[in-house]
């Protein structure tokens, strides 16, 4: 609850007897953290509580309030309600999208389908394209073998791989 919130009471006091029977409905403001996003939010709780405030402790079970006196102490009752009705998880609205879970951001500010490269998205794209280039066996292979350049015919000797012509060995 804000500091110096706004509070609706409505409140009907019974006599009964060894008490005060208490009815009350309240409207309070509050301003809470959502669980999701970790926006701060505003919102309005609507709670209704009966208690019994005795006159003499003992009065109306463990539990109750008491009067002090000719006075009555709402406070206690009313934060307990309160306590009772807050969410443990309060959400700043049931559908809060939350946070993105790679790089925080609101994924409700975010653009829609917000999503990360990286997880195969572009980055497989450019492995694809660079990865043949790299294992080519060609090329350079031909150059740096001493055998196939002594001979003086590389070309045939890459292409046909070990079945060369012997004549070129023997030679
Ligand atoms: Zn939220
Ligand atoms: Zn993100």
């Amino acid at each position: 609850m804000p500091a110096g919130g706004e509070l609706k009471l409505d409140v009907q006091l019974e006599d009964v007897g060894d008490g005060v029977l208490v009815t009350a409905q309240v409207t309070a403001p509050l301003v809470g953290e959502c669980a999701r996003c970790l926006d701060e939010f505003s919102a309005r709780t609507h709670v209704r509580f009966r208690e019994m405030f005795a006159a003499a402790a003992g009065g109306s079970g463990d539990d109750g309030y008491l009067l002090d006196g000719d006075l009555l102490d709402l406070e206690p009752a009313l934060r307990d309600a309160l306590v009772l009705d807050l969410p443990l998880s309060p959400l700043c609205r049931p559908d809060c999208a939350g946070l993105c879970s790679r790089c925080g951001i609101k994924l409700a500010d975010a653009e829609p389908g917000h999503a990360h490269p990286g997880d195969g998205g572009v980055w497989a794209v450019l492995k694809d394209l660079f990865g043949p280039e790299e294992s080519e066996p060609t090329g350079d292979d031909r150059v740096a073998d001493p055998e196939s350049g002594g001979n003086g015919r590389p070309e045939d000797t890459s292409l046909t791989g070990t079945s060369r012509p012997e004549g070129s060995k023997e030679r």
